[in-house]
């Protein structure tokens, strides 16, 4: 793991891009089955939209509601990597004075 040199704007957008946690079946069975249950009634209900934000993503405080169960994926997710920042200013998020991120720190 590298060592994030662009700290996390929590503008949220990285969450927007699935529906849903994004868990690996072994991790869906260790969460908490009010959790699982909540994911797999969603999952399976007519409001399922695969375009939406992720339904853990609370869009007022654009925090992860559930962030000490969060997903792998969402753990490892590479702050301030290109995805991060090509997603912060494609919305006009500025990274004006932030440290700019070095290629290998895209490798992880
Ligand atoms: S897109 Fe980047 S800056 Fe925004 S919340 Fe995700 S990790 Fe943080
Ligand atoms: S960090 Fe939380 S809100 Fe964001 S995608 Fe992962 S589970 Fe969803």
């Amino acid at each position: 793991m590298t060592t994030p040199t662009d700290p996390c704007q929590s503008c949220g957008l990285c969450c927007t891009r699935q529906s849903s946690p994004p868990f690996m079946p072994d991790e869906m069975d260790a969460l908490p089955p009010d959790l699982r249950d909540g994911i797999n009634r969603y999952l399976d209900s007519p409001l399922f939209d695969d375009n939406a934000p992720c339904i853990w993503l609370d869009r007022t405080t654009t925090r992860c509601m559930h962030h000490e169960h969060r997903p792998g994926v969402c753990r490892d997710y590479p702050v301030g990597g290109s995805d991060c920042r090509n997603t912060r200013t494609s919305v006009g998020l500025t990274l004006e004075g932030l440290p700019t991120v070095s290629p290998e720190d895209d490798e992880l």
